[in-house]
């Protein structure tokens, strides 16, 4: 705990915390410690980690790295963090992110953007890690944390693994409970851990998970001894490769890292089987009105009265006004204003229930393959390497910056699991990752075959 303290202090530039919680963690080792000595002791006593901005830690800064919960720090832990230190883990601090978990650049970020440990051989520019969960990826690579946890909607734990050489798991969703962690799409969220190896991120997982009444969407189910299942191979399992993941413009190197990932795991016994996902191409249309819509309808708590930032106004009706102009960032009141016109009376039969149609085809095309025998699924994780700070202009192009979901809304949108490996590099040394989508609640397989390819 002590080292990795002092890795954060030397690596302020990085900006993957937003809050260091110092006394708080050695007092937590320190326990750690004793209960070691005593041969007591959970599955990650004396673990440090960082812990997402999203998820509620009692009396310590939880923000959802927004201006608008400045100064919030909430009476309650969220299931998952609590899991966590019921093993032994130990809270490093908070981990930066985008704004409420909008965006795949931690760029949104109230608290400025997180800088990749990650550079291009020979060039000297600053690389955005990905996001939404920017600063869980970017601690982890530059050996700030152990692990962290992380958050995904659309991709935000996988893309930032991508982007930073590091593994990161969405679960299926209702595995790993939602209490206390701030809602950005009720449907789609699911809380994972990003880990600098398949066998790290099992053993988060295994503690992360779990049923809790306090959720009404958490599964009753046993959560497996996941690190169990990462040496157990791939022999006789059957990979699906979707025709439609080939998309225009993907550079070449991905192209030949997907091919290279299937060889690896046909060489430890698995059968590679072409499929189609048909639906696929609607998913990111569908997502962007999804998400939105429920991002509006979450985000209406915001007033001014309950949390954080109050703006004064001459009455009540501006004050509100005021505090949510004020509180919340350029991308976060643009979802605010998709989501309120996609769910208003009128235009709700033609965008918000659309999605949702559109969200159950998607759903069938993979139940389709499951049923025909594919165990798992491999895809890119990204269209491309990281990319350059302010490369992506979000307030001129939003959508290209949406194009980075393309290979992980799809999971959310079917609530399936989904792993983001690094498998290579591009041409110029950065990391590269893959993707394993799984059967419901069949995160043991991604475990298994990520192993096989990181
Ligand atoms: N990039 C996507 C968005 O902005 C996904 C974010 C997430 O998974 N939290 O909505």
């Amino acid at each position: 705990t002590a080292s990795y303290l002092y890795a954060i202090e030397k690596a302020q530039s990085l900006n993957a915390y937003v809050a260091v919680t110092a006394d708080q963690a050695l007092d937590m080792a320190e326990k750690s410690d004793e209960r070691l000595a005593k041969g007591e002791g959970g599955a990650l006593e004396g673990v440090p980690l960082g812990i997402k901005d999203l998820f509620c830690t009692k009396g310590v800064h939880s923000q959802a790295a927004s201006h608008i919960l400045d100064g919030f720090k909430p009476e309650y832990e969220s299931t998952v963090t609590q899991n966590l230190w019921n093993d032994g883990a130990v809270m490093l601090g908070k981990l930066n992110m985008d704004e409420f978990a909008m965006g795949s650049s931690n760029e949104t970020s109230y608290y400025g953007p997180v800088i990749n440990p990650w550079r291009a051989e020979g060039g000297n520019k600053d690389l955005v890690p990905g996001g939404s969960s920017g600063g869980s990826a970017s601690a982890v690579a530059g050996w700030l944390c152990a692990g962290a946890t992380a958050t995904d909607t659309g991709g935000s734990i996988r893309q930032p693994a991508a982007f930073t050489g590091t593994v990161g798991i969405k679960p299926t969703y209702g595995r790993c409970s939602r209490w206390g962690v701030v809602a950005f799409a009720s449907s789609l969220d699911q809380a994972g851990p990003i880990a600098r190896t398949v066998e790290d991120c099992a053993h988060l997982m295994t503690s992360m998970a779990g049923f809790d009444p306090k959720d009404s969407t958490s599964v009753d189910l046993a959560v497996p001894d996941f690190a169990a299942a990462v040496e157990r191979g791939v022999k006789g399992l059957t990979i699906g490769v979707p025709k439609e993941y080939r998309v225009e413009g993907m550079p070449e190197e991905i192209e030949k890292l997907w091919h290279q990932g299937l060889e690896w795991l046909k060489a430890e016994g698995a059968t590679i089987k072409d499929i189609s996902l048909p639906h696929t191409k609607y998913a990111l249309p569908a997502y962007y009105i999804v998400a939105p819509a429920e991002a509006s309808s979450n985000l209406a708590r915001y007033d001014g009265v309950k949390y954080g930032l109050r703006v004064p106004g001459k009455d009540i009706t501006d004050m509100y006004e005021q505090t949510r102009a004020e509180g919340f960032g350029r991308e976060v009141q643009r979802r605010v204003l998709i989501g309120t016109y996609a769910l208003s009376a009128g235009y709700y039969d033609a965008y918000y229930l659309r999605a949702q149609k559109v969200r159950t085809l998607i759903k069938k095309d993979f139940e389709d393959v499951f049923n025909d025998g594919v165990d798992a699924i491999l895809t890119p994780a990204t269209p491309s390497a990281a990319f350059g700070v302010a490369d992506q202009d979000m307030a001129t192009d939003p959508i290209k910056m949406y194009l980075n979901d393309i290979f992980t809304v799809t999971v959310n949108m079917a609530g399936l699991p989904g792993i983001a490996v690094p498998a290579g590099k591009d041409g110029q040394g950065l990391p590269l990752g893959l993707q394993l989508i799984g059967k419901p609640f069949d995160e043991e397989t991604l475990f298994a075959a990520g192993r096989v390819i990181e």
